[in-house]
């Protein structure tokens, strides 16, 4: 190979790594909050070490000591525990590479810089950028600074000495090749070449003694054995660099394999404006993790039998990045809805139930007044009409409030005081002082009241669920009675009751 092309070796293969157990990480930087962008980066790691028997490692990039905050790192870690991306090492996993905090490692990236300057392949950099005093003090990543200009390259191993020792701060720049080509070669973009003349002498290591990414990032997953580096299209352009770090310390490079970038149907990135794009803000919204985790697995892959609908086992056994393209993945909401609609309808009711309660908190109910198995009946009951957690709850929330407004087109229609000012005491008596409170027993007793009044069952039955629920549609409405109670629904009937006498005054 032309001595001026500095690659990663890695040949187009998954398994070019032979017998070497696959080992991937997911490196966040905690200075938000997960944004699901970075979580389908995390997701397809997760997927790929699951398949390959491999492990997955999170390593926190907290360099940015401004905006890393510990806040986003534990909201970060709980999101994916939430989604089950559990960890087999990083913070709380020890493991052989502890720690996995950048912040905790700066020992080891400042031995590895003064290697390279050993070497000659890197160098004390004396500049000073523009506005000194700020962060940018001693040059970082300033092209200004860059190769072409600067000159601290040349100077002596004394003439260092003498500037440190006058108090003077540096930094450590790279020595970038003068010119060749970077080639990366990644499983998903294919070859990629970079003119090398174009990279600046990037600093590695800041004078106050925080690495760079590139730098920290090739260091870390030279040491924490990385085999494949699985990230977002958005680093391609920063891979050259690693690769050349690579070739400069002489450590084999891992896979490349840089996934599409997401983008919301108008083809525009992924923004705030067109909604939520943190991975909290789609519980919040009702979203269930099993039809998160489908859907964002889906955004960028697809399994070869094309299906749509799969569990996190199935996921784990249909991956491969074979299945990724090179183009953009576009994030359909309307397909999030319906396949979590597809998931609260699949989802055994008992699961379903036990993640309600804080939406009817925040619909600012108290959810304990009803027990479990309440909880599982009203799942049962109106899980087809509600495609979030949100609207389920919100559905749910007649059956927790003191009293209901009727919807005012349902009392136009099925309120008639001509019939239910005489009918309603009788018919409160019948359902409320029956033995048997079943929804067959209910069913039978107003069937019976209708007929004996020679009027249609449906005409004391649309009257019952609009007095419970406010609403001219619902479950069965037998069902709905005995999901009431029967406090409830005496004090409901009642008051359609006193409701339906002031409308024969009016
Ligand atoms: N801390 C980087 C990020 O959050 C990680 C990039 C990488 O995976 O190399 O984007």
């Amino acid at each position: 190979m032309n001595e001026n092309i500095f690659t990663n070796q890695n040949i187009h293969d998954e398994n070019q790594n032979g017998e070497k157990t696959i080992r991937v990480r997911f490196a966040p930087s905690p200075t938000g909050l997960l944004h699901v962008g970075s979580f389908r980066t995390a997701l397809f790691n997760w997927l790929f070490a699951g398949k390959n028997n491999g492990s997955f490692i999170l390593r926190i990039e907290d360099t940015d000591r401004k905006r890393s905050k510990d806040e986003f790192l534990q909201s970060q870690m709980a999101d994916m525990k939430w989604m089950g991306l559990n960890w087999d090492e990083g913070p709380g996993v020890e493991g052989k590479h502890s720690p996995y905090f950048q912040t905790q490692r700066l020992e080891t990236y400042s031995q590895h810089a003064q290697k390279l300057v050993e070497e000659n392949k890197a160098y004390y950099c004396f500049c000073k950028s523009d506005d000194s005093g700020s962060e940018k003090e001693s040059g970082e990543d300033n092209e200004k600074q860059g190769k072409q200009t600067c000159s601290c390259k040349n100077l002596t191993k004394d003439q260092v000495n003498e500037l440190k020792t006058q108090g003077n701060q540096a930094c450590i720049r790279f020595a970038t090749p003068s010119e060749g080509e970077a080639l990366v070669r990644d499983l998903i973009k294919g070859d990629v070449p970079f003119d090398i003349s174009l990279i600046e002498n990037f600093v590695i290591l800041k004078s106050d003694g925080i690495p760079t990414y590139n730098f920290a990032v090739i260091v870390d997953d030279h040491l924490m054995e990385i085999t494949h580096v699985i990230r977002g299209d958005e680093h391609l352009s920063n891979t050259p660099r690693q690769v050349l770090l690579y070739n400069a310390f002489g450590y084999e490079p891992p896979v490349f394999a840089h996934i599409p970038i997401i983008l919301n149907e108008d083809r525009t990135k992924l923004s705030k404006r067109h909604g939520a794009v943190h991975l909290l803000e789609f519980r919040d919204r009702g979203y269930v993790k099993e039809a998160l985790l489908n859907f964002m697995a889906l955004l960028g892959w697809a399994p070869k039998d094309n299906r749509e609908i799969l569990t996190m086992e199935e996921l784990v056994e249909a991956f491969s990045l074979d299945g990724v393209p090179k183009h953009p993945a576009v994030f359909d909401e309307k397909k999030l809805l319906w396949m979590n609609s597809q998931y609260i309808m699949t989802l055994p009711p008992e699961i379903i139930a036990e993640r309600l309660a804080p939406f009817i908190e925040k619909l600012g109910f108290n959810p304990s007044v009803k027990d479990a198995d309440w909880y599982i009946t009203s799942v049962i009951l109106y899980r087809e009409r509600a495609k979030t957690l949100v609207e389920l709850a919100e559905n749910l929330a007649c059956f927790f409030q003191e009293t209901v407004e009727y919807d005012p087109a349902g009392v136009k229609k099925h309120f008639k005081p001509e019939i239910l000012r005489s009918a309603m005491p009788e018919l409160i008596k019948r359902v409320t002082e029956t033995d048997s409170f079943t929804i067959e027993n209910l069913e039978a007793v107003v069937r019976q009241y209708a007929e004996e009044l020679g009027i249609s069952a449906g005409k004391l039955i649309h009257p019952i669920r609009l007095a419970i629920t406010g609403k001219t549609a619902s479950p069965p409405v037998f069902d709905v009675m005995v999901l009431a109670g029967k406090e409830m629904l005496k004090s409901r009937l009642q008051a359609a009751q006193s409701f339906i006498a002031e409308l024969a005054q009016e």
